[in-house]
């Protein structure tokens, strides 16, 4: 036997429940990952609430995991017993100390990269990859809007974007958080008690910036529209605060132009090459030491509920992990 957390019924951090149940056999196309840590993402919050719809109930919450692979079902000829891997999608199951994944969403993690750094950034790193490098490809010299600077995808973008040759103006509500996010390549820093719109527009000369990465959704979806110039890109990528419903779309016009999109990382990663690629640009990034991974709070696995009330009350910075 061995331990997950399962969720039997949407609700509270409450509902996190640790649960003895059968160590999984790997099927055809399977492997089977001894995990040494499990990322903490956002996400797995909407999936406990129901905002997001779990295909099964009860079901094993958490998207992202590192460990060593015990078992592997027929078929696997790409990953072998011993390999160190990691993955950041669903099937989802990760909050467990032994679980199977189908071994074309797994990759194998690079010496030099620890487990602990690999379950922290590969959900929020691949995500920054494909924001910075697909959504919107930015160029050196922009100046860029990302909101929840200091979070775990914000701390990664914000480097990141600085390494391509960005001008980063982050938000993030805290004295503390500013200092962090300016630590790690911030150049301006609005707190989200601020003016956004007027602070951008004040920074930009007037001209607003070519696109905004938004994750806080409802709370900030039309000031990070007035952030932008004409023609300018809002990639709203998360809700923290709440969906964005009942759009207007005729606003996109009266504002300049604008586009909005909603993407997702499992889109941009659904074929085994680009998921592998995206990976290893991130591997490379975070081996060059231009993008620090910062894994600033440790939970056991078993008290997962703890990180969620964390999380959810903008008490993180940067990334967690729950150690099995
Ligand atoms: P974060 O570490 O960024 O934590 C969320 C942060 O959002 C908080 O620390 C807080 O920063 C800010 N925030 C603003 N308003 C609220 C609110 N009402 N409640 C809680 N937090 C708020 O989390 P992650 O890095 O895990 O994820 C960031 C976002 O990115 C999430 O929305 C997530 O769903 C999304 N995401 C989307 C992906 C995609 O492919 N579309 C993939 C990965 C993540 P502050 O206090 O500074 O305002």
């Amino acid at each position: 036997m061995t331990h997950a957390i399962r969720v039997h019924e949407h609700g509270g951090p409450e509902k996190l429940l640790w649960e003895e149940v059968p160590r999984p056999e790997p099927k055809a196309g399977e492997v089977r990952i001894r995990q040494e840590a499990v990322g903490l993402n956002y996400i797995d919050v909407y999936f406990r609430t129901g905002l997001y719809k779990a295909p099964t109930m009860p079901f094993t919450i958490g998207m992202e995991g590192a460990g060593l692979v015990d078992a592997i079902g027929e078929g696997v000829t790409d990953i072998k017993i011993g390999d160190r891997v990691a993955y950041a999608s669903g099937p989802m199951g990760a909050y467990a100390q032994s679980r199977v994944n189908k071994a074309d969403r797994v990759v194998v993690v690079p010496d030099g990269i620890s487990s602990e750094t690999a379950a922290a950034m590969m959900l929020q790193g691949m995500t920054a990859q494909y924001l910075l490098h697909s959504t919107y490809p930015v160029k050196p010299g922009q100046t860029i809007v990302v909101h929840a600077a200091a979070g775990g995808v914000g701390l990664i973008l914000v480097q990141w974007a600085k390494a391509l040759g960005c001008t980063v103006i982050g938000t993030v509500s805290t004295p503390e958080k500013a200092a962090l996010a300016k630590a790690h390549g911030a150049d301006h820093v609005v707190l989200t008690s601020e003016d956004l719109p007027a602070a951008v527009k004040r920074i930009t000369g007037g001209a607003g910036v070519p696109v905004v990465y938004d994750s806080v959704g409802k709370d900030t979806f039309m000031a990070s529209l007035d952030c932008l110039a004409p023609r300018g890109v809002m990639v709203s990528y998360g809700n923290a605060s709440g969906p964005v419903t009942g759009f207007d779309l005729g606003i996109l016009a009266a504002k300049g132009s604008l586009y909005v999109c909603r993407p997702t990382l499992g889109t941009y990663t659904t074929a085994r090459e680009d998921l592998v690629a995206c990976a290893n640009s991130l591997f490379e990034v975070v081996k060059s030491g231009k993008v620090k991974i910062n894994v600033n709070q440790r939970y056991a696995l078993k008290d997962a509920g703890q990180a969620h009330i964390a999380l959810e009350a903008r008490k993180t910075t940067g990334s967690t992990v729950l150690i099995p």
